[in-house]
């Protein structure tokens, strides 16, 4: 899906490495984090520390991997990145953690769905910098401390509320990264043609950036599909009346919605006057699950104020009727 904040398995890791900003100035937006981690940074450089343990929360696709990449390159540090999915086993976390050099960063994903036992493993790791190992079975079995360096754990969560307490009371920091404005993504776009070669005009990266759900993963995606239409078309330059036919052909519309967005709005308002309506009952009108509809649709057009979340149940709003052309239908 175009407009997918997920990261596309798809998209090479090359294509990514290229247009990821290495620095901290080349990171757009995202202000307050930057001014607190700039902080941060300095006082532990002066005192020769290791960065404290960092939270970093937010929907997907934001920049949260980015920012730990380059957090490790202002320290002068390794980053390793992982994801707690690949995190099963005990000798997973801990052959990482023995692997760590003083300093260095470990980036773990989707910090919220770690098991129980690499959790425990990680609160004398965060704590002490000690790693507790029990050796052998039953009776016999006997638990030994290693000692680790001061390293920085760096956990990436889209659902800061799934983390048990005891995890999220051992990091120093914890961060929201915010959605961007168009502006800022209207930059992201410029950078990112830049260094793909590609010509665009100012007006041609604001209709890509208004398009991408204030997220810089699906500018960065958007811009290569007009890139290609452009390339196809054989014209030189992006410009907005270009990036416009080209995200139509791809259906994204104005405001950055597919046509399941479109669908699952439509149908609540044909079908159920607008809301409120259950969410079970939306998924057996438009024929998705409805997880998916809560956890890939919803939140975007929570954020924009197209939908609204009722104890009764899910309601249409005016701005989702006049953007779907239904001025006429209202209440
Ligand atoms: P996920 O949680 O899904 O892994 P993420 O929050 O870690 O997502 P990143 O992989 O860091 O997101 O960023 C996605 C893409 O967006 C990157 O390729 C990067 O180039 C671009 N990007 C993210 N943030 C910025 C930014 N502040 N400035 C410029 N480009 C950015």
């Amino acid at each position: 899906r175009l407009v997918s904040a997920e990261a596309n398995p798809k998209e090479s890791d090359c294509q990514e490495l290229g247009i990821r900003p290495q620095t901290l100035e080349d990171y757009i937006g995202q202000k307050e984090l930057k001014k607190i981690l700039k902080i941060g940074i300095a006082a532990a450089q002066a005192r020769e520390e290791s960065l404290d343990h960092l939270l970093l929360y937010g929907p997907p696709g934001l920049g949260k991997t980015t920012m730990s990449l380059i957090l490790a390159s202002e320290m002068g540090v390794d980053c390793k990145i992982t994801a707690a999915p690949a995190l099963e086993r005990p000798r997973d976390i801990t052959g990482l953690l023995v692997s760590l050099k003083p300093g260095d960063m470990l980036f773990i994903d989707e910090i919220h769905r770690l098991n129980r036992m690499t959790e425990e493993l990680l609160y004398p790791a965060m704590e002490d910098y000690r790693l507790d190992v029990t050796i052998g079975k039953g009776q016999s079995a006997k638990t030994r401390s290693i000692p680790l360096p001061r390293f920085t754990l760096i956990g990436a969560t889209t659902k800061v509320g799934a983390l048990t307490s005891p995890l999220r009371d051992r990091f120093g920091l914890i961060q929201r990264l915010r959605f961007y404005e168009v502006d800022e993504l209207t930059i992201i776009v410029q950078r990112t043609a830049k260094i793909l070669q590609t010509l665009i005009t100012q007006e041609g990266a604001v209709e890509i950036a208004r398009r991408s759900r204030g997220t810089p993963r699906i500018a960065n995606r958007l811009l290569k599909r007009v890139r290609d239409y452009a390339q196809v078309e054989k014209v030189s330059t992006i410009d907005d009346k270009l990036a416009n036919i080209a995200l139509d052909v791809f259906d994204v519309d104005q405001k950055g919605l597919d046509w399941t967005d479109r669908l699952v709005l439509s149908t609540m308002v044909e079908q159920f006057g607008g809301g409120p309506v259950g969410l079970e009952a939306i998924a057996a009108a438009t024929g998705e699950d409805s997880k998916t509809i809560e956890e890939v649709y919803e939140p975007y057009l929570l954020q924009i104020g197209y939908l609204n979340r009722t104890h009764r149940g899910r309601i249409v709003t005016p701005q989702a009727y006049e953007h779907l052309g239904y001025q006429g239908k209202l209440f």
